[in-house]
């Protein structure tokens, strides 16, 4: 039986998404590959409809944390700081990958799953006068939270703050508006939103925010600037993954042959409601209140006397693989994300595998 992923990325693949992996042999040096490399790079801005010359994307190998990592080891200043926004599994990352990297780093934590206190931030900045960048994560997949922005954007903006953001799991399926937030950057890869495969990863930076070449790096492979300079030419710094590329490729024409983010927004929104309220007639209730998540995943409390691992393979069983609870959340909740290839008929049947549970 072809097993159905639900777990935020990788995603289940499409078909014709599949069959873009066999694509002819390629050299990462000749015009074959700046073609395709190109035809992604101009793509990955228009889904947000952004002025290339205002913004251009830093195409990586890796998968999402190499995007995390390159994004916050390139665009801090040498003498910069970061604040960074904790309320979940990723936000702890950014502190980490900031801390690794030597970056004088500010982490400002929230409870897992709750709201970022807008009043709590302006505090934390006020005393923290000079701080140059702050780190948020849209999308904490963690716990399913999506993250308000617009106020974050706006303390950033007052206060000359560049936004660095992990876009990673709402990147192509949640509003990011760079232009009106004043987005420095955003993180984000090919297998989660936009339904390509794990290997390709991308940040979005605004031109404005890279360092020249006189900084001091704290990397070489993950480094911004020479991914964009190398890229607006055509090249490329590495080796890169060819075959993963072929996929995004192939993933961001169905994406906008499907009507591009807001298409895919309305789609998973769909999917994430039946898969709530069948949850719920069944007496399983989700972490957060209606409304607090983000479309693309939502994590629900195990039912009582349920383990995840008995839920996990239970619904293996029946085709379906679900995500366990990350950290302090391991032993009381599960995750279910539609991403991917998915449709309402398969929510019906992974609804009725719950049902078979008898939890
Ligand atoms: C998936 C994800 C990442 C990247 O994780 P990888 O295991 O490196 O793919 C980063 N941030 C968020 C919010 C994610 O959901």
């Amino acid at each position: 039986m072809r097993a159905l992923l639900l777990n935020p990325g990788p995603v289940t693949l499409s078909e014709r998404v599949r069959k873009a992996l066999t694509g002819p042999d390629l050299c990462h040096r000749e015009p074959e590959f700046a073609g395709l490399q190109n035809h992604i790079r101009e793509r990955l801005l228009k889904v947000y409809g952004l002025d290339p010359k205002r913004y251009a994307v830093a195409l990586l190998t890796g998968s999402g944390t190499a995007a995390m990592e390159a994004m916050v080891a390139s665009l801090v200043p040498e003498d910069g700081s970061l604040l960074v926004i904790e309320n979940g599994a990723y936000g702890e990352r950014l502190s980490k990958i900031a801390e690794i990297h030597g970056i004088p780093t500010i982490p400002i934590k929230f409870e897992w799953g709750g709201r970022i206190d807008t009043q709590r931030l302006k505090l934390a900045l006020d005393e923290h006068e000079a701080v140059s960048c702050l780190a948020v994560v849209h999308h904490e997949t963690s716990t399913g939270r999506l993250n308000d922005l617009a106020p974050v954007a706006r303390l950033c903006a007052e206060r000359g703050i560049r936004l660095l953001v992990d876009g990673v799991s709402s990147f192509g399926a949640e509003d990011l508006r760079f232009d009106e937030w004043n987005l420095a950057a955003v993180a984000a890869a090919a297998n989660k939103c936009l339904h390509g495969v794990p290997g390709a990863a991308f940040v979005i930076v605004r031109r404005d925010a890279l360092p020249d070449d006189k900084e001091r790096k704290r990397t070489l492979y993950l480094d911004l600037s020479t991914y964009c300079r190398e890229q607006d030419r055509g090249g490329t710094p590495f080796t890169q993954s060819v075959q993963c590329f072929y996929a995004l490729a192939e993933a961001l024409s169905e994406f906008e042959e499907q009507g591009g983010w807001r298409a895919r927004h309305d789609k998973y929104a769909a999917l994430a409601k039946q898969t709530r309220d069948g949850l719920i007639k069944l007496g399983i209730n989700s972490l957060l209140p209606e409304g607090a998540s983000s479309v693309v995943l939502n994590a629900y409390l195990l039912p009582k006397g349920v383990t995840y691992q008995k839920l996990h393979d239970h619904l293996k069983s029946h085709g379906f693989v679900i995500y366990s609870g990350q950290g302090r959340l391991a032993q009381s909740i599960f995750r279910i994300s539609t991403m991917g290839e998915i449709t309402a008929a398969d929510v019906d049947r992974l609804l009725a595998a719950f049902k078979a549970l008898g939890a």
